[in-house]
């Protein structure tokens, strides 16, 4: 059964299509909601995805530029935060790997101690688990058989795992590349092809084998009735006929997202609101919505405790490399060094060259000026000594066939804050920025373990040339900003997700979450959002009245 009010165009509206957005859009509208999907990205089929890394236009989202791809930069003084932009959200871009985050998490940030979370949270992570198809990797590549000699020689080869992803592979025995009918919903899903091992996943998957969330989650709410509009990005939300609270619904403006002149702006209405639009699109959101006295009420604790998984991005890369590294899944296995650094073998496929320009050799040392002038020491000995070795290693041609990227991921407490002001060369309007204390670049322990990587492969151990350069380091993983907290003197939302000071909004996304996972984040976020939608009632139970409760 579904609410059929004719005086809102919709009963909620979900901004963004990411793993929040998508779950809500399909609990809602499975407890009867007219549902409304407002996504900012464009929608993707697989042969639509790049061919290669040098199809920018089809990768990387700057639609003024006229890129219109699914992969997006920003850049901040204190991290270079990537994330994905496509009706799907990350989801697109990621590399699938789905990790349960350790039980010590609940007992450290805001939410600790607003439910028992421990007792909670396994049976969402059980159904996020089964709706994103999870499962452990069958592929291991070039790449994760080298993570398991290093682990082996390194002394941590025990901790040495293949990952649990969202990918549909083929069983033992069976040829990849084969399609089937729906193998994940009874049959009310899509037909899926099964993984040819190319590496390709973070390029979007040209095969579907990716269980991207136009595929499960997504897939099901438009079969269901929910509403999707791409391309459209979400300006403006404002409680209905002068309420401040949002008692009486609310109004949600949008333009076109990739139309350079005409933007077509449009209104639409609503009883109740998710924002859902990741960590960094929900913060710059209300941060703007607060400034313009739409939402004035948001709490002042937004974008505090902005988490980045405290990142380093090395790698090895092996010119003229036997096996071709690029081949597997993109994250095919993982190990910890220690109790507090983990380690993922990560690959591009094969022609993905381009991020070949962002590495440069392996420098170690304390950020800053010593280590650059240390890097500059070692490229021009390295040139000196072995000049075509040296340009064969910096030239990105064939980059992707031989070189693996160790993704090192700490989980140490540390945090951002972002802020909405005025930079000072662009005075005219206000954007959000990153205060705090630097994230650190330089793991020592994830170097150590890079170059040892390099030796048994024969190759060369590598750093990301912005953290060298310019001492900030990459981060796929941005989290918090809306963290759930028991008061708005603490957090934006309380433990049902509930906006404090509004009624019927929700925020279901990376923001909401209060501390530091050590691992990535995509099925916490699913599984909290399963957890908040599973208290809202059904469509003829609701009163319109729900509203965050401070403890
Ligand atoms: C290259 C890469 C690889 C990754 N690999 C992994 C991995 O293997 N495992 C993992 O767990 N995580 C991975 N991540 C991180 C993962 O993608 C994110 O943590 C996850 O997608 C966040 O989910 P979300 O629901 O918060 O929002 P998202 O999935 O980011 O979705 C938010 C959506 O909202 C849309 N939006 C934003 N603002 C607006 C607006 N104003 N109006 C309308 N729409 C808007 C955006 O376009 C976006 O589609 C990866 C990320 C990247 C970039
Ligand atoms: S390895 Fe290739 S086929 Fe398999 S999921 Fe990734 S992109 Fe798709």
């Amino acid at each position: 059964m579904t609410t059929d009010d004719p005086q809102f165009d919709f009963d909620f509206i979900v901004i963004g299509s990411g793993f929040g957005g998508s779950v809500s859009a399909l609990r809602l509208v499975e407890k009867g909601y007219r549902v409304a999907v407002i996504e900012m990205g464009r929608r993707w089929a697989p042969l639509s995805f790049p061919r290669n890394g040098w199809s920018i236009h089809r990768w990387f989202w700057r639609p003024r530029f006229g890129l219109r791809g699914f992969f997006n930069m920003r850049f901040f003084r204190h991290a270079t935060i990537f994330h994905g932009c496509a009706v799907g959200g990350g989801s697109i871009t990621y590399a699938a790997t789905l990790l349960a985050a350790p039980d010590k998490i609940w007992e450290a940030g805001s939410w600790t101690g607003l439910a028992n979370w421990k007792v909670e949270m396994p049976q969402h992570y059980e159904t996020a688990s089964r709706m994103l198809g999870v499962t452990q990797n069958r592929i291991l590549g070039p790449a994760d058989l080298l993570l398991k000699k290093t682990g082996e020689t390194a002394g941590s080869g025990q901790s040495f795992y293949c990952t649990h992803v969202g990918i549909f592979q083929p069983r033992e025995g069976e040829s990849p590349n084969q399609t089937v009918p729906d193998p994940f919903f009874g049959g009310a899903g899509p037909p899926r092809t099964t993984c040819t091992a190319c590496g390709g996943c973070m390029m979007g998957c040209r095969y579907g084998a990716k269980n991207t969330l136009d595929l499960n989650y997504l897939y099901l709410a438009e079969e269901r009735g929910a509403a999707v509009f791409p391309e459209t990005k979400v300006v403006d939300v404002k409680p209905l006929a002068g309420t401040n609270d949002g008692s009486a619904g609310y109004e949600v403006s949008t333009i076109n997202s990739t139309a350079w002149l005409r933007s077509k702006p449009r209104k639409l209405t609503s009883r109740g609101v998710v924002f859902s639009a990741s960590s960094l699109g929900t913060m710059e959101l209300l941060f703007r919505l607060k400034e313009i006295g739409s939402l004035p009420a948001i709490s002042t604790r937004l974008g505090k405790h902005v988490r980045t998984n405290s990142e380093s991005i090395i790698g090895a890369r092996v010119p003229g490399c036997a096996d071709d590294l690029s081949q597997g899944i993109a994250i095919g296995s993982g190990i910890y060094v220690d109790e507090y650094t983990h380690i993922e073998a990560v690959r591009y496929p094969n022609g993905a060259d381009l991020l070949g320009l962002l590495t440069t050799f392996l420098t170690d040392g304390r950020p800053g000026p010593q280590r650059i002038g240390l890097w500059i020491k070692n490229g021009i000995r390295s040139l000196l000594r072995h000049p075509f070795k040296t340009l064969r290693l910096i030239s990105p041609w064939g980059w992707a066939r031989e070189a693996t990227i160790l993704l090192c991921m700490q989980a140490l407490e540390g945090h951002l804050e972002m802020r909405w002001e005025r930079l000072w060369f662009w005075p005219f309007s206000r954007t959000l920025v990153s205060r705090g204390d630097k994230v650190q670049t330089y793991i020592p322990q994830a170097n150590e373990f890079a170059r040892k990587f390099a030796q048994l492969a024969g190759g060369t151990a590598m750093s990301m040339l912005p953290e060298i350069l310019f001492d900030i380091p990459g981060t796929a993983h941005c989290i918090g900003g809306c963290a759930i907290a028991d008061s708005p003197d603490r957090g934006v939302v309380d433990h049902h997700h509930r906006v404090f000071g509004y009624r019927n909004m929700y925020i279901c996304d990376g923001s909401v979450l209060a501390a530091n996972l050590g691992v990535n984040p995509s099925l916490t976020i699913t599984a909290l959002a399963e957890r908040a939608m599973s208290f809202i009632p059904t469509a003829p139970q609701t009163d319109w009245n729900d509203v965050a409760s401070a403890a």
